[in-house]
């Protein structure tokens, strides 16, 4: 079976076991993943909002921190960010919009705008995300990221209040979540990925973990050809020839199937 086929049976997998929660079946766990423990059918906690608890004013509670953290470690030790390319529902959700994103003459036009260095400076905000909103300001404030969090107000705010329509009561932020959801649509239909590259605090706890993982992509660059195809697939816009262990590689394996010197594997080890 082809690689991105089975990715893509992965990806829809995942997203059926997110969900069990529809057939009654409540775990109590936290996903590995990006999806958030208030959608009707969700089976698991979030992570990110597992973590917000460990901090919530000041009461810090090691065990609720180590329990995500170290959940996603022992998977990202190994695989890398394969979490992200190959389980996480909102990385199906930009597979999806990718489709327009890279076809889209507006989001082209933008991104030849915006200079390469400010777009990997831009990759930065995710760290900051994850510390400034995930653990600091829980710690000092409360709750915020869960609040405001596109994600939650996708697959949690938005059947919550279908399911509940006409007794739906939106909370303080809602304003303000709904307007933070509406530039996240934008951005992954403007930038393939774009809320991957730039803003998922759980990418950025799993991150630099590519860098010291079991199984990563590799390039023999000594043979190649300088052709750009890899380039031109990769979906986190990598600059694949000169990479080594990116931080932003999703070991999706686009660029390996498009390579024409098959210089570019999955690699076990260093
Ligand atoms: S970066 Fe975040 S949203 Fe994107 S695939 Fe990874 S966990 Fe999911
Ligand atoms: S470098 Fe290759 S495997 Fe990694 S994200 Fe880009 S296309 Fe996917
Ligand atoms: S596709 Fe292969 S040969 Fe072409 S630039 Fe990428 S690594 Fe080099």
């Amino acid at each position: 079976m082809r690689r991105q086929l089975k990715r893509l049976l992965s990806q829809l997998l995942s997203v059926g076991i997110a969900n069990l929660g529809a057939s009654g079946i409540k775990t109590g766990l936290c996903y590995p993943f990006f999806y958030c423990h208030s959608c009707p059918y969700a089976v698991a906690g979030c992570p990110l909002g597992t973590i917000e608890h460990a901090f919530y004013k000041g009461k810090i509670s090691i065990p609720l921190f180590l329990y995500p953290v170290l959940i996603i470690i022992a998977i990202a030790s190994i695989f890398g960010r394969a979490i992200c390319g190959w389980l996480c529902p909102i990385g199906l959700l930009q597979r999806a919009t990718s489709r327009f994103s890279r076809k889209n003459k507006l989001s082209k036009r933008i991104s030849e705008k915006v200079p390469q260095t400010v777009k990997n400076k831009l990759r930065y905000v995710k760290y900051i995300n994850l510390i400034l909103l995930v653990i600091i300001t829980p710690h000092l404030i409360g709750f915020m990221f869960t609040d405001i969090c596109p994600v939650g107000f996708l697959v949690g705010t938005i059947p919550i209040s279908i399911l509940n329509y006409g007794e739906f009561v939106p909370n303080t932020f809602f304003p303000i979540a709904a307007v933070i959801f509406a530039l996240f649509i934008i951005l992954i239909f403007v930038s393939e990925r774009g809320w991957c590259r730039y803003f998922c605090p759980l990418g950025a706890l799993m991150a630099p973990l590519n860098k010291i993982s079991l199984i990563h992509v590799s390039v023999d660059k000594d043979k190649c050809i300088h052709c750009n195809k890899c380039v031109e697939v990769c979906p986190m816009g990598i600059d694949v020839p000169n990479m080594h262990r990116s931080p932003e590689c999703i070991l999706c394996g686009k660029c390996i199937e498009v390579c024409p010197k098959k210089i570019i594997s999955y690699k076990v080890g260093r």
